[in-house]
C-alpha cells in the first residue's frame, strides 16, 4: 500500500496559503516530513487524517480516496496530533479502554486483552493505573502512540511527536516508532532534523506550503558532497560574510560562530571542506541556495 498525494492546495480564510500544490508518494515505512514552524506540516497531516478539507488536489491510500471515503480511511488510520489536548484525571488503562470501545471493540474481554498488550508494548503497563494528568512528556507521547495503534492502523500519522521530550525519552520514543514503522505507513512531521536522520528511510522538506525535496535523506546529503565549507568567524564579521557568501547556517560553537557556506569551490581563505549533514540540506534548501 502507498499513500499518493497529488496537487494538494489549501488557503485559509485569512489568506494564508498553507499548502501550495503539494505532491508526495509515501510508501510503507517511516516517512519524515521536515519543515520549520508554519511550513504547513500540520495542515497536511490534518488533511490526510480526514480532519479538514483541501481546496484542490487528491490523496489516495491504496484503493481509497482519502478526501471522499473518510469513514473507511478513519478505520485504517492512527493519529497522534501535535497537541493531544487535555490530560484527564482518569487512568491510562481507563482511557485506552474507552478509546478501544469507540473504535468498535465491543467485547470487554477482547478489549482488555488488547489494551493490556498495547500498554506492554509502549512500556506503560506498570503505570496503567496512574492518572494521565500525572504522566511525563515522554509517557504522554508513548500513551499517544498506544491510542493511535488501537485497531491495527495501516496508516499512522504522528505530528511533531518529539517536541518537548528529553534525550532519554526521545530515544525510547524513537525505538518504539521504528518498531511500529516496519509494517505500516508512518508519516512523522517534525522541525527536528535529527528525528528524520535517526528514523526515516524517505523524507520531504516542506517550506511555505511547498515541497522543496522528496527522496532519501542519504541521497540528499550526498548531493551536497564537496559543496559545504566551514569557518569560524568573529561575531562582528558575520553580517559581512552573510552579504558576500551563500551562508547555509551559522552556529555558536564555544562562543564563536561556526559558519557553513555553500560553494562549488573554496570560498576563500580560512575555509575548510565540511562533511555535509542533513541540517545543511535542510537550510540550503529552505534558503534557496540550491
Ligand atoms: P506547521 O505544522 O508546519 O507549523 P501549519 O500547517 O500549522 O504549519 O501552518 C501553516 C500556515 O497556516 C501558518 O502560517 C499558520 O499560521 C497558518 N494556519 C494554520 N492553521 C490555520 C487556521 N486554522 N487558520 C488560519 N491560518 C492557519
Amino acid at each position: 500500500m502507498e499513500l499518493v498525494i497529488e496537487g494538494l492546495s489549501k488557503t485559509y480564510a485569512n489568506g494564508v496559503k498553507a499548502l501550495d500544490n503539494v505532491s508526495l508518494r509515501v510508501p510503507k515505512g517511516m516517512y519524515g516530513l521536515l519543515g520549520q514552524n508554519g511550513a504547513g506540516k500540520s495542515t497536511l497531516m490534518r488533511t490526510i487524517a480526514t480532519l479538514q478539507d483541501a481546496d484542490a488536489g487528491s490523496i489516495r491510500c491504496g484503493d481509497l480516496d482519502v478526501l471522499k471515503d473518510k469513514e473507511a480511511v478513519r478505520r485504517r488510520l492512527g493519529y497522534l496530533p501535535q497537541d493531544f489536548g487535555v490530560y484527564p484525571r482518569i487512568s491510562a488503562l481507563e482511557m485506552l479502554d474507552h478509546m478501544a470501545l469507540l473504535k468498535g471493540l465491543v467485547h470487554a474481554g477482547d478489549r482488555r486483552a488488547m489494551v493490556n498488550a498495547m500498554l506492554e508494548r509502549v512500556n506503560l503497563f506498570a503505570h496503567r493505573k496512574k492518572a494521565l494528568a500525572s504522566f511525563s512528556g515522554g509517557m504522554r507521547q508513548r500513551f499517544g502512540i498506544a491510542q493511535a495503534l488501537i485497531g491495527n492502523p495501516q496508516l499512522l500519522i504522528v505530528d511533531e511527536p518529539t517536541a518537548g521530550l528529553d534525550p532519554g525519552e526521545r530515544n525510547r520514543f524513537y525505538n518504539l516508532l521504528a518498531e511500529v514503522g516496519e509494517n505500516v505507513i508512518v508519516i512523522l512531521s517534525t522541525h527536528i532534523v535529527e528525528d528524520v536522520l535517526e528514523l526515516c528511510s524517505r523524507m520531504a522538506i516542506i517550506h511555505q506550503g511547498r515541497v522543496l525535496y522528496e527522496g532519501e535523506p542519504e541521497a540528499a546529503v550526498a548531493s551536497l558532497a564537496g559543496k559545504v565549507w566551514q569557518r569560524r568567524v568573529p561575531k562582528a564579521d558575520l553580517a559581512a560574510l552573510e552579504a558576500s557568501h551563500r551562508v547555509i547556517s551559522s552556529k555558536m560553537v564555544a562562543g564563536q560562530p561556526l559558519v557553513h557556506v555553500y560553494a562549488d569551490a573554496s570560498p576563500g581563505e580560512g575555509f575548510t571542506p565540511a562533511a555535509p549533514g542533513l541540517e545543511d540540506v535542510f537550510f540550503s534548501r529552505i534558503g534557496g541556495l540550491c
